[in-house]
């Protein structure tokens, strides 16, 4: 195969969206969580130290981040669809995560139908927006470009319900009981890291260290850390 090469020596470069609990999240100064342990795995098996760039997600989704080599890698719970594939290369699957409504606990939504004449926060660029743009017509949506003031929105009662992958809203109720996933949409997504279009090098690198350690058991210790009941 070709040579891996990266946009800077030793390093390996990861762009990212913080915060998305508990995929990427800033803890005592320090970015960790679920994508930065794999992103480790691969940086510790190249021999070079990871560095993570916060930038938004629109220019992680779109490609544009990898394109301009800002970054080698795109880590951010990112789901594989076929509209950015045409703009980037996607590594195999290596989470699975699906739509979910999160909303004030006892709140009687049940399906984006009831959300009717009711204001639904989405995150921009993402495959909630998506979802709730096609299953919430009656609903009066409310783009956010951050996790974080989406959901601070809904908790201080600003929306009425929040649509966005399951991982980071059920780590979210769980850490404020007043509030609760209502339902999940099984959209059957899967999160894969992004590489710039072509670069086989670096993908096969990285489908390689997934591989090696779903067999293993790090993947599971890295997932057992972060999903734990
Ligand atoms: N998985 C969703 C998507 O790819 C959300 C990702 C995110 O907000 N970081 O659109």
């Amino acid at each position: 195969g070709s040579e891996l090469s990266l946009v800077e020596k030793g390093k390996l470069k990861t762009c990212t969206h913080l915060p998305y609990e508990p995929f990427q999240v800033r803890k005592n100064n320090k970015i960790v969580g679920f994508d930065v342990d794999l992103v480790d795995l691969v940086a510790e098996d190249l021999k070079v130290k990871q560095e993570i760039v916060d930038t938004p997600f629109e220019g992680i989704q779109t490609g544009e981040d990898l394109n301009t080599r800002k970054c080698d890698i795109a880590a951010a719970g990112m789901t594989i669809t076929p509209v950015r594939e045409k703009n980037l290369d996607f590594s195999d699957s290596y989470f699975e995560a699906t739509q979910a409504l999160l909303a004030k606990k006892g709140a009687p939504y049940r399906s984006l139908a009831d959300l009717k004449g009711k204001r639904l926060g989405v995150q921009q660029g993402t495959t909630g927006e998506v979802y709730g743009r096609k299953h919430a017509p009656g609903a009066t949506k409310v783009q956010f470009e951050d996790l974080a003031l989406l959901l601070t929105n809904l908790k201080t009662g600003q929306l009425d319900a929040v649509v966005h992958d399951n991982g980071v809203l059920l780590d979210y109720a769980k850490k404020n009981p007043e509030l609760a996933v209502a339902a999940e949409f099984r959209t059957g997504e899967q999160y894969g890291f992004g590489v710039q279009t072509g670069n086989d090098a670096l993908r096969e690198e990285v489908n390689k260290v997934l591989k090696k350690a779903k067999a293993d058991g790090r993947y599971d210790r890295i997932y057992r850390k972060w999903f734990s009941a």
